[in-house]
């Protein structure tokens, strides 16, 4: 397919590319990577009268610690995000993400903050930015506006941006030095888009489980963080039966749909299974075991 026509502008400054945004009315798109703009332009499933790309905007595409947070900047593509020495530090569960996601080619366009802003709940940067408590950076000619991911994240492919603003980064909480961490995926092939995925982090405190995280992906209409599933591992030792629990209790609270690629029930069983593989790694690592 061909796109329909549209007008391209590349403007240098972030109020440069909310003033034409906001002057699009709705009908501007920004590009970032373009690894799924341009199919869904081709497509015609979107047809924006102008793209703004926003990669000569300088200062966008840098990874940078700001106390217990770490902001990933606009144009920051997923190879640099799987590389970064910060990410290797600070979120060591994200660099183990990052190799889940896609193929070389589109690693080398795609950016972290496009994927978020795509909003694919079956993709890992949604899910790690709802996971690790991330905030959105909108911008847009009335300033900036901070939305935490549990307001971003409205349904499969919608987010809550308006019509005039764009991301310019996302700040994710840094882990803590001694949490241990799990991740989990199982796609078809690797590379592709998950059928269920499993995230958590958490510390090990005088012999318990403590500060637990879980966030979950390809179960729902969005990226899922599950503190009903937090609250059952918090305060044990993390022992099987623990785990069995959790595993049942996801298959009572998972309402994943059923497509080509897998049921419902697959995706509910798979889960259990992904829950226990992820929660036995990340106690392992919180207890400074070698995998
Ligand atoms: P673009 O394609 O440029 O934009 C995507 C959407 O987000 C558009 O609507 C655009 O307007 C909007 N947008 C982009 N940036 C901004 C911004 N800064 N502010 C506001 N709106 C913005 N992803 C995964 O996570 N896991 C996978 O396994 C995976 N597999 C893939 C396999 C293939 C073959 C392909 C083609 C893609 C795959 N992807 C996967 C998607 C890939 O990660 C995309 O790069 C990503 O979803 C979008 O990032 P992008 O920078 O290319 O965004």
């Amino acid at each position: 397919m061909k796109p329909a026509p549209f007008d391209y502008i590349a403007p240098t400054t972030i109020d440069e590319v909310a003033a034409a945004l906001g002057a699009a009315e709705g009908d501007g798109k920004i590009i970032a990577g373009g690894q799924s703009l341009m199919p869904m332009i081709n497509f015609r499933l979107v047809k924006p009268t102008i793209v703004i790309d926003i990669n000569r905007v300088a200062g966008l595409d840098r990874i940078e610690l700001h106390g217990d947070r770490v902001r990933i900047g606009a144009t920051v593509r997923h190879h640099m995000t799987a590389t970064d020495a910060i990410i290797r530090q600070h979120l060591p569960i994200v660099h183990e993400a990052m190799h889940h996601v896609a193929h070389m080619t589109v690693r080398n366009r795609g950016t972290f903050c496009g994927s978020v802003a795509h909003a694919d709940p079956a993709t890992e940067m949604p899910m790690m930015t709802r996971f690790l408590d991330g905030t959105v950076i909108a911008y847009s000619q009335r300033g900036v506006r901070e939305i935490p991911a549990a307001e971003f994240f409205v349904g499969s492919l919608v987010n809550s941006l308006e019509q005039d603003e764009f991301v310019i980064g996302v700040d994710l909480d840094a882990m803590k030095p001694d949490a241990g961490w799990g991740f989990e995926e199982f796609a078809k092939r690797h590379g592709d888009f998950a059928l269920a995925c499993f995230a958590t982090t958490l510390r090990c405190v005088d012999g318990i489980a403590s500060d637990v995280r879980v966030g979950m992906m390809g179960v729902g209409e969005t990226p899922l963080r599950l503190e009903e599933i937090e609250d059952i591992i918090e305060g044990t030792d993390v022992s099987e039966p623990v785990l069995d629990t959790v595993a049942d209790r996801l298959a009572q609270i998972l309402m994943p749909n059923t497509d080509i690629h897998a049921s419902a029930d697959y995706r509910r069983h798979l889960s259990g299974v992904l829950a226990k593989r992820a929660l036995r790694a990340a106690w392992s690592r919180a207890n400074h075991e070698r995998l």
